[in-house]
């Protein structure tokens, strides 16, 4: 087991989730911390967990920040260098990887590099990057270790004994589950007047602000698709999505003999969270148990795509490969911002993303610094249509 750690977004929904994770566990050193702009909840960490280094994205937050820091011991750093220090910090053995965004890939690549295990939250790494980070965490010999649930339900559901995965080839197929969002069961009318507040409001899952959008979207679940290729070497064809509201089932594995292998739960970000920094061990967990008497329904349906055309894009995305599922991630990073600030209408997110999408020259087998000219390019090719009917 890791004692020593940096976070990657400590300030972000699973940063303090993981926070609070280390402080039931007790055992764990925080070295370093990181946020985009949130330098009062930084400092308090900093103040509590006497990390070696903070980094701020934003320069003059940092240097606001470092002021404010001024009697502790504590480097303070700024933008994306700032960042790969925290990823490559020289005592940490793991790096929480929680900053929301395709900014968290190149931080997550060098941790990769300088041999850090990842537990992973940031899926634009693996859905821009997936072929390059996987690659290099074999050659590394470092584990990635999911912590999105659905990712982590996989993972543990392949677990046959301690440190033991099965083969896949075993496997028949990945089924992942979706709580189908805030507007499951509505068809298209019903959505198109939908404001940023009703989207946030997440039946069962209390999340980041981008990614209560991308789950009432199903892009949430469409990204979740294709980072799953990525971790577990999967075909597309093989993963398939299965509406399930209660949220009890986290997803489960489908054996060559048929035999499904499920991992419940009830929902609660902190048992995958302390799974990916406890593996392979297992320790007790502040969650709440499950009590089968008190949920008595768990039931299923297909995905309704007609409506939610989102998760069809991630699927073709996924299909295409190369950078087309780079395009996807960032224009739906672009549309979800433009909608939460009320510039577009919540359909017209999956509009912006195929208008990208149909509009890119993809490029197979890219490499990092054509996923990042990629992400600029898509962002300039939404920029010029912003507030038009596309
Ligand atoms: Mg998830």
């Amino acid at each position: 087991m890791v004692r020593n750690i940096s976070i990657l977004g400590s300030t972000g929904s699973i940063g303090t989730q993981a926070l609070e994770v280390i402080d039931d566990l007790k055992y764990i050193k925080v070295w370093a911390v990181s946020t985009n702009t949130n330098i009062d909840l930084l400092e308090r960490q900093i103040r509590k967990y006497k990390p070696v280094i903070a980094a701020v994205m934003d320069e003059s937050a940092a240097s606001v920040l470092r002021q404010r820091v001024k009697d502790l011991a504590v480097k303070v750093l700024a933008g994306l260098d700032g960042l790969i220090q925290v990823a490559t910090m020289p005592e940490a053995e793991m790096v929480v990887a929680s900053v929301v965004g395709i900014v968290g890939l190149i931080p997550t690549v060098e941790a990769i590099k300088a041999g850090k295990h990842i537990a992973l939250a940031n899926k634009e790494t693996l859905v821009t990057a997936g072929n390059i980070v996987m690659k290099e965490a074999r050659q590394k010999g470092v584990l990635i270790l999911p912590v999105d649930s659905e990712h982590s339900a996989i993972f543990q559901c392949l677990q046959q004994k301690e440190s033991m995965c099965v083969s896949m080839s075993d496997v028949n197929k990945l089924i992942l589950t979706a709580s189908g969002g805030p507007f499951l069961g509505k068809k298209r009318p019903a959505l198109q007047r939908i404001t940023p507040q009703e989207a946030l409001k997440h039946p069962k899952w209390d999340m980041g602000s981008k990614i209560s959008i991308d789950s009432a979207t199903l892009m949430n679940k469409g990204l979740e698709v294709i980072e799953a290729k990525w971790l577990f070497d999967m075909d597309i064809e093989k993963i398939q999505v299965v509406i399930h509201p209660q949220s009890i089932i986290h997803s489960m594995v489908e054996y060559v003999d048929y035999s499904i292998i499920a991992q419940m739960g009830l929902p609660d970000m902190k048992l995958p969270i302390q799974y990916a920094l406890t593996y392979p061990k297992r320790l007790t967990c502040a969650v709440k148990p499950l009590d089968f008497t008190e949920h008595t329904q768990i039931t299923f349906k297909e995905p309704d795509i007609d409506t939610f055309g989102c998760l069809a894009l991630a699927y073709k995305a996924a299909k295409l490969g190369g950078t087309i599922p780079t395009v996807l991630n960032v224009a739906n990073e672009v549309a979800v911002d433009w909608f939460l600030k009320g510039k577009i209408k919540f359909l017209d997110i999956e509009a912006y993303i195929e208008y990208a999408m149909e509009r890119h020259n993809n490029i197979k087998d890219p490499m990092l610094k054509d996923i990042l000219e990629v992400d600029s390019w898509a962002r300039a090719c939404l920029e010029e249509r912003i507030g038009d009917n596309i």
